[in-house]
């Protein structure tokens, strides 16, 4: 399934499968992968990813840093520390908009001009998907408002219910 608005795009599949400039890994401090999506990216592009990122020595949740794609079809992957959940009132949501925030500034200062981002923290972490959807498209649409490289942001959803969830809010007041 896919809509697009101008140049925000939602699709549900699986984020080692898209062609974009980068994809986005919703990684943990250490960077040396995990589980959910890290694991599989990290399967996807093969060994030599965990090599650059070991040394990158970590990243601090809310931050993020680029790597190659290696065996993907995306040429970069940029891995960013979403916050785990501990029950709203301990800065996640100002995290996680860090986390899209400072993807989407790496993406652009590399001038790559296609961005793939899963649901960043909404897995083992524990965020509940619809908050963190409301922050995934305020920020990145607000990114986008001040943004000229980038093309096209997909955000792709692992089930159905995220991806109903960004399709109804995604409306003409957020076309970017
Ligand atoms: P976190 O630790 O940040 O919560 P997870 O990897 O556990 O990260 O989950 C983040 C989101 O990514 C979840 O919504 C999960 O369903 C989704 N996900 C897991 N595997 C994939 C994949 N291969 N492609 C896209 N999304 C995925």
């Amino acid at each position: 399934m896919l809509i697009n608005k101008t140049r925000l795009t939602v699709i549900t599949g699986d984020i080692t499968n898209v062609h974009a400039d980068a994809i986005v890994n919703a990684a943990n401090s250490s960077l040396l992968g995990g589980g959910g999506v890290d694991g599989a990216i990290h399967r996807a592009a093969g060994p030599e990813l965990l090599h650059e990122c070991r040394l990158l020595h970590g990243c601090k949740t809310g931050d993020a840093k680029l790597t190659k794609g290696y065996r993907l079809p995306a040429a970069y992957v940029i891995h960013t520390v979403g916050p785990v959940w501990r029950g709203g009132h301990h800065e996640e949501s100002k995290l996680l908009a860090g986390c899209y925030y400072r993807s989407l500034a790496i993406a652009s200062e590399k001038a790559l001009e296609t961005v793939a981002f899963p649901g960043i923290s909404t897995g083992i972490y524990g965020y509940p998907k619809e908050k963190a959807c409301d922050v995934a498209i305020s920020t990145v649409t607000g990114f986008l408002q001040n943004d000229t490289s980038l093309t096209e942001v997909i955000f792709v959803c692992f089930d159905e219910e995220s991806f109903r969830l960004y399709n109804d809010r995604i409306n003409p007041e957020t076309i970017v």
